[in-house]
């Protein structure tokens, strides 16, 4: 074992860059000043290319967290593994999530024109612009004998791997296989001179014979073993582990809640050795779980290949953001599906959201959910916040869609004013991709018969039905009196002018008032099923109506 002047000198050796003290960052990050019980939350992804839907669990319960409370929800780019780095997938990220509405108090954000740009003061937030905070603090943990450098090359690790495995051991560098941790200052400056790499490792003083009690917000209380191998701190290229980064970066940026995925969980306990041997207070954590889907009868990951694991995949499949929020939501909190009925009308931000009411065992994902789930989101808003949401998104995925739309606005307005509001309103549109074939028959250009009569009913009934309608059809007429007018045009062609009577003697008649009105619908809207038919007809104005009737008869 060196000694106190000899780590003091090994840190010197190995970090002769370093020309700041741990002190010297942590008053330049001086703790926040927020309310009382302010939680501060950061998502920190590693961008890898691919934006897994995945990270939407833990972002929410970070941002829910951090602005229920009156606190601080940062974006951190943890981007250290430069063996994972890919072109633009940071920008790709940012950007993704600012389209799905989760905007960062700090880090980066999408400005006003676009731009992406690094906002608060706690930054840098991307890791590999912290290099050298990480190492002021390795230099410390090494002047105190916490850290030593390891010069073992790839091949000895393998071998003592190896040996390991052989044995049935816990694989690791600790005990006897931990070759570098005492070597002695001429050794280390041997290697020093020799140019070899090294890491940096952590020198744990833990105990596989020990227990860590902890608490997990999600959880409960935990009993785990007590981390006993030493890790990596620092990788050969000078940059932090993952755990080293977590340590510095929770503490300097003022976390207070670390939100993340269940597979950090196992490393827990060598971040509270990290966290121990800095002299900082641990964070408190929440491990979400991850995302799982139903295989036949068994539970599997949502892996990359996926459908809807992708996290770009909901804007171009047409789900407003909205809905991957109140999906995300439903998952996440079991009584938010209560609260939802209960509240109507309420902003998703009211719902007062809480760990307390995760679940531990892994959400589950399916499209029957998500799109049930949409229908209900999008039935709640307005028509012209669809018309706005819609008309976004054609731009970019649709533009014969834009096009329809932009050409009249008041009228597309209209047109997805059918059934909305009211306690029941309609639940037509789960996805943008459904509007164009929603709206279509309102356009001529676009208008089309998709739909047949059946054919037991005769076609000359059908012909004077629609003669009859076309003679009496007035634009100024109410619903009511719109009604009584097919009613006695059934009649008088020998259909029933009401259901249940027809029910009572269906042989008595050719078909009853139903029937009446589904020649009319096919007729005008081209299709058996569509939205309110005198709204329809109101909208498309007598002359689009009739001329759509005498074509219709026309063809049959
Ligand atoms: N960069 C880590 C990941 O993407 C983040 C884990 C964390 O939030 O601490 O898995």
């Amino acid at each position: 074992m060196m000694t106190i002047e000899e780590f003091k000198i090994l840190s010197e050796l190995l970090f002769p860059d370093v020309d700041k003290t741990p002190e010297y960052y942590i008053e330049k990050y001086p703790q926040r000043n927020l309310p009382e019980g302010a939680k501060v939350t950061r998502f920190a992804p590693s961008p890898t290319g691919f934006v897994h839907f995945g990270g939407m669990f833990p972002s929410t319960v970070c941002e829910r967290l951090a602005h229920l409370s009156g606190g601080v929800f940062y974006l951190r780019v943890e981007d250290t593994d430069s063996k994972r780095e890919v072109e633009g997938a940071e920008e790709n990220l940012i950007r993704e999530y600012d389209a799905l509405g989760i905007k960062f108090d700090e880090g980066f954000v999408v400005s006003e024109n676009g731009e992406i740009v690094e906002k608060g003061d706690y930054g840098p937030y991307r890791q590999s612009d912290r290099r050298m905070i990480y190492r002021t603090f390795a230099k410390r943990l090494v002047e105190e004998g916490k850290a030593y450098p390891c010069f073992c090359t790839a091949e000895e690790l393998d071998a003592v791997r190896a040996a390991q495995e052989e044995a049935k051991e816990v694989p690791g560098y600790y005990g006897k296989a931990a070759k570098c941790r005492d070597l002695s200052l001429d050794e280390v400056k041997a290697h020093l001179a020799n140019n070899d790499t090294f890491v940096l490792r952590l020198r744990s003083n833990g105990s596989p014979d020990n227990k860590i009690k902890f608490t997990d917000l999600v959880r409960g209380n935990l009993e785990l073993t007590e981390n006993y191998i030493d890790h990596i701190l620092l990788k050969s290229d000078g940059m932090p582990s993952y755990h080293l980064a977590h340590g510095v970066d929770d503490r300097l940026m003022g976390t207070t809640h670390v939100v993340r995925g269940e597979e950090w969980l196992p490393s827990l306990p060598y971040h509270l050795q990290i966290f121990a041997a800095l002299g900082f207070k641990a964070p408190k954590y929440v491990h979400v779980s991850q995302l799982m889907r139903m295989d036949g009868t068994a539970k599997k990951k949502l892996s990359k290949r996926d459908n809807g694991a992708s996290l770009s995949y909901y804007n171009e499949a047409g789900y407003p953001s909205e809905t991957v929020h109140e999906y995300v939501m439903t998952l996440l909190n079991s009584n938010f599906e209560d609260w939802r009925r209960q509240n109507q009308n309420e902003n998703l931000k009211e719902f007062p959201f809480t760990t307390k009411k995760m679940s531990s065992s892994g959400c589950l994902f399916d499209f029957v959910k998500l799109n049930d789930v949409s229908k209900n989101v999008i039935s709640r808003m307005s028509a012209e916040d669809v018309y706005a949401k819609v008309l976004a998104w054609s731009e970019k995925y649709d533009k014969e869609l834009f096009e329809m739309l932009s050409s009249d606005k008041d009228y597309a307005v209209k047109i997805l004013s059918i059934g909305r509001g009211g306690a029941k309103p309609r639940k037509d549109l789960t996805v943008w991709t459904d509007v164009k074939p929603y709206i279509e028959l309102f356009y001529d250009d676009h208008f089309e018969i998709k739909d047949d009569v059946p054919d037991t009913f005769a076609k000359e009934d059908i012909k004077n039905i629609l003669s009859d309608f076309v003679s009496v059809y007035d634009d100024n007429d109410g619903q009511d009196v719109w009604f009584e007018k097919i009613k006695d045009i059934s009649e008088k062609n020998g259909f029933c002018k009401d259901v249940k009577q027809f029910k009572k003697d269906p042989g008595d008649y050719k078909g009853h008032v139903g029937d009446v009105s589904m020649f009319l619908r096919i007729a005008v809207t081209g299709k058996m099923n569509s939205p309110d038919m005198y709204e329809v007809m109101k909208l498309l104005g007598g002359g689009k109506v009739i001329a759509r009737i005498k074509k219709y008869t026309d063809s049959i």
